[in-house]
């Protein structure tokens, strides 16, 4: 099988957020059939300064290699997956995501991540998500300039 070329990834437009957290619902929902948001939402909007910061996977796969399971593959659509029914809950993704983006919740043992869905953005009323299209290549080129690797 063709290996996936592109894949989906959040962007955000901080000067569009008014801090609703619509998106976190949204995500918890998708996840837990919950509106809760918070610990149990994928995505996470926090304050910064006057302005608000996004933490969410960014699909780059780096914690494949990791699970000692193979719980963690990139799908047919280039979607960092977990499959909970491989997954062991040992935590060791959650250790390692250099940008703290696979999520743990008090719900279950194993772990949960962004799968580009776009529940999020449907549920901002300012535009502040957007799902844009990006090639895996580059997006990983990035984070191993930015490790120094
Ligand atoms: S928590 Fe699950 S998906 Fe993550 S490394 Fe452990 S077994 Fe793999
Ligand atoms: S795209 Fe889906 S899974 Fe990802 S943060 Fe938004 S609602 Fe959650």
């Amino acid at each position: 099988m063709d290996k996936p070329k592109t894949v989906k990834i959040l962007k955000f437009y901080p000067e569009k957020c008014e801090g609703g957290l619509g998106c976190e619902k949204a995500c918890s929902q998708v996840h837990f059939k919950s509106d809760e948001g918070g610990d149990k939402s994928a995505i996470r909007i926090f304050k910064s300064g006057n302005s608000y910061k996004m933490y969410v996977c960014n699909q780059r796969g780096l914690c494949i290699d990791i699970c000692p399971v193979g719980a963690l593959y990139r799908r047919k659509n280039g979607i960092v997956w977990l499959d909970k029914e491989i997954c062991i809950g040992c935590q060791s993704c959650v250790g390692f995501c250099p940008i703290g983006a696979m999520r743990k919740s008090s719900a279950r043992i194993e772990p949960f991540k962004c799968i580009s869905c776009g529940a999020c953005v449907r549920a901002c009323p300012n535009g502040a998500l957007e799902l844009v299209e990006v090639n895996i290549d580059n997006i990983k080129e990035v984070v191993y300039h930015k490790q120094g690797v």
